[in-house]
């Protein structure tokens, strides 16, 4: 499989998806269609299918005009929000684009209909999962539709049992800011320093920073590392979920210095 990044807007990104066998593809929250259509045409490839992560204008605002370029899009989603949806799903469903398979994790919270999409071809490459704004690299989405219990059962319990060479394609570009945040509240971890200075220097040169691993997030994003002591005694709790709970209150209202 081959995945080319598209920014949109501020500092969203989009992802074309594409089977290299088949050259058919599908393309992430593509709120910019036609950086889309452009992008189709360069690869030369077959766009028929759209994986729409959650209702937000900013990943799903696009689904119209997207369907009226491009005929006969199938159009994937898991809320009933999301504009011009064909195909709804729910966790544990899978499907195909081209000989890719593509499997729905259900992951709300962020948003009560969030939909993560696990990848894998049949070459042995390393899987790929586009998390939208429930996992971003070192941190993890706002709880507007859900609770610390949902985040951690996503978090946690489904995309941290990923394989660890899966692949982080996230729904935004927030990666400095978040491990900001990840270096304050675990300042001894040598991983989050690591990784800061990496995406300090990516970003000083408007390079995206984008993907990660789960195996990487385990080591430095701070939302995937509730149940360790370091976190639960910053926090002053005991358990992942008031871990959780206590992180996300503490990240809505902190400024970072860069
Ligand atoms: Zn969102």
């Amino acid at each position: 499989m081959k995945i080319r990044l598209l920014p949109a807007l501020e500092d969203n990104y989009m992802y074309l998806l594409v089977d290299e066998n088949t050259k058919q593809a599908a393309i992430v929250d593509p709120v910019e269609p036609d950086k889309v259509v452009n992008a189709v045409k360069e690869e030369g490839v077959t766009l028929t299918t759209v994986l729409t992560t959650h209702h937000h204008w900013d990943h799903a605002g696009g689904n119209k005009k997207m369907v009226s370029m491009v005929t006969g899009l199938k159009v994937y989603g898991g809320d009933d929000r999301i504009e011009k949806m064909t195909n709804k799903v729910k966790h544990g469903d899978e499907f195909k684009i081209g000989e890719l398979n593509v499997k729905c994790l259900s992951t709300p919270c962020h948003t009560s209909g969030h939909i993560c999409y696990y990848v894998t071809g049949n070459g042995g490459q390393d899987g790929a999962v586009f998390s939208g704004d429930t996992l971003f690299l070192g941190g993890c989405g706002k709880f507007f539709e859900g609770t610390a219990q949902e985040m951690y059962r996503a978090l946690v319990e489904v995309l941290s049992k990923l394989p660890a060479n899966t692949r982080v394609y996230c729904g935004h570009e927030y990666s400095v800011n978040n491990l900001a945040f990840a270096q304050h509240v675990e300042p001894a971890n040598n991983a989050i320093e690591e990784k800061f200075s990496w995406a300090k220097t990516r970003r000083s040169k408007n390079e995206p920073t984008i993907p990660s691993t789960i195996g990487e997030e385990l080591t430095y994003n701070p939302f995937m590392r509730v149940n360790e002591e370091s976190l639960q005694k910053h926090t002053g709790q005991k358990d992942g979920i008031a871990t959780m709970a206590e992180l996300r209150r503490e990240k809505d209202s902190f400024k970072s210095k860069v």
